[in-house]
């Protein structure tokens, strides 16, 4: 049985005060048990709200795919589970896109998470252009089997996928109900078998608004949420709308 799943991505936002949203969030969603619940802020923060949270999961943005080395300005899983992280974002259309990051690099990212023990979100998603041909499944179903370690796939509960359509993100745009529900229908066809067990979540523009529809769409299990989960007032209610 798979549980809903609401992970907010605070992407290059938030600063040591926002300790107490965290804490909001975190004591809220003690209210629905039947809700995993998880925050992703920057690297700056992970380890001080995850000290300061024990209970609650905290995780990172982006990993790299060596434990350790040299490698200016990167940050390793080994080094997130060290800081208490419990979940790694990899794959984001921010990385792919901005920094130019390929499938082979997102799916030796994951096996790294794996290996240290996080939970691993893989982002997939089309740009417009993508959409507007008609190609959105057969672009984002390349993603997925481009970006998931299935040798590792040992425990698939392990893993969820996003599927975030770029031209969603930050923009107050969604796709329709029924092309939400049609891509996750076909990810988790593609899935196979690991499909039963593996979270696919909803990105792009979801809120207080939106979220109950969206959430309660067949084959739907959570959502990945940026601009709506920076505050306890506004990240709360996507929670209760998952419970
Ligand atoms: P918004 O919720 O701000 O559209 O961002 C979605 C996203 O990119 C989450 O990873």
């Amino acid at each position: 049985m798979r549980r809903k799943f609401i992970v907010g991505n605070w992407k290059m936002n938030g600063s040591r005060d926002s300790i107490h949203e965290a804490k909001g969030i975190a004591e809220a969603a003690k209210n629905y048990p039947s809700v995993d619940v998880a925050l992703c802020p920057p690297f700056t923060l992970v380890a001080g709200f995850a000290f300061a949270l024990p209970e609650f999961s905290i995780g990172g943005q982006d990993c790299h795919v060596k434990p350790s080395g040299a490698f200016t300005g990167s940050v390793s899983a080994a080094m997130l589970a060290d800081a208490r992280a419990k979940l790694v974002i990899v794959g984001h259309s921010e990385r792919r896109e901005g920094l130019g990051e390929t499938n082979d690099e997102i799916k030796a990212k994951c096996e790294a998470a794996l290996t240290e023990g996080l939970r691993v979100i893989v982002c997939v998603g089309e740009p417009l252009s993508v959409r507007e041909e008609g190609k959105a499944i057969d672009y984002v179903l390349a993603q997925v089997a481009g970006s998931l370690p299935y040798a590792l796939l040992k425990d698939p509960s392990q893993v969820a996928i996003a599927y975030e359509p770029i031209w969603a993100i930050g923009t107050g745009l969604t796709p329709s109900s029924d092309d939400i529900a049609a891509m996750h229908g076909a990810i988790r066809a593609a899935l196979g078998d690991a499909g039963e067990v593996m979270a696919i979540l909803y990105g792009g523009s979801v809120n207080g608004d939106n979220a109950s529809e969206i959430l309660h769409l067949p084959d739907v299990d959570g959502a990945l949420v940026g601009g709506a989960s920076l505050t306890a007032d506004k990240f709360v209610p996507i929670i209760a709308a998952a419970a």
